[in-house]
């Protein structure tokens, strides 16, 4: 069994600030997966490279690591440095989502990935962790919400109070995002058969959290493991 609480789940679904929660309430590590395709979006951007051919040469050349930032909490280091917001651009964004379909990029983020779950039990997030990364972790969580409800997450993180007609396009472009991303050759997003699924629509955050560490408690008690102070 890996040392691997797993929390996939679509766009907009919460799953980085519950997962960053969980691992701060657990106190253990939280690794952002996503922010691994960004980073490899990123350099190649920088190298002046073909987003849609990537190959495996270029990608060996990449460092990629999580070390303590100046805050104290982990972040991924790109080549002995933090990227930052740089990670968040919208360019870099759909970069991302470009480099994600390759199975050479994905191939080797697998080895990256499966490197930081080791002694210590970590949170992960992402969209195939627990189908494809830790097929045996610890831990399966996927999460969901309406896209209406994820539509009101997005705006409202952007400080937006949205209309009627916003809310229903965002909507629109999450529902759209989710059926690319459901209906992809590669790891397809999709709940391992074992996840525990939560839907959060009309959760609070708070909710949320206390819900997915009450099922990881529950879950780890089971499975005999104790992390939990
Ligand atoms: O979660 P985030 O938006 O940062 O992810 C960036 C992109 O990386 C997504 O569009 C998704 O296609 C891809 N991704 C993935 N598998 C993961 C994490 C992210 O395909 N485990």
């Amino acid at each position: 069994m890996s040392n691997c609480i797993a929390i996939d789940g679509p766009a907009a679904s919460g799953k980085s600030t519950i997962a960053r929660r969980v691992a701060e309430k657990l106190n253990i590590a939280y690794i952002n997966t996503g922010s691994l395709y960004r980073a490899v979006a990123l350099a190649a951007i920088r190298a002046g490279r073909d987003l849609s051919s990537l190959d495996r040469s270029f990608l060996d050349t990449l460092k990629l690591e999580y070390a303590e930032n100046e805050s104290g909490a982990y972040e991924l280091k790109l080549n002995g440095a933090f990227p930052g917001a740089a990670l968040r651009t919208a360019e870099v964004a759909a970069g991302a989502s470009l480099v994600a379909t390759q199975p050479v990029v994905r191939d080797f983020l697998l080895g990256v990935q499966r490197g930081f779950a080791g002694e210590r039990m970590v949170v992960m997030e992402g969209r195939d962790i627990g189908t494809v990364i830790f097929p045996d972790a610890a831990v399966k969580i996927f999460l969901t919400a309406s896209p209406e409800e994820r539509a009101r997450r997005r705006l409202a993180q952007d400080g937006e109070s949205p209309d009627g007609a916003t809310l229903a396009e965002v909507a629109r472009e999450i529902a759209a995002r989710d059926k690319q991303d459901s209906e992809r050759a590669v790891a397809p997003l999709k709940p391992a058969p074992d996840a525990i699924l939560v839907d959060t629509t009309g959760f609070s955050l708070d909710k949320a959290v206390e819900t997915i560490i009450g099922l990881t408690a529950r879950k780890l008690q089971e499975s005999g493991i104790c992390i939990m102070k």
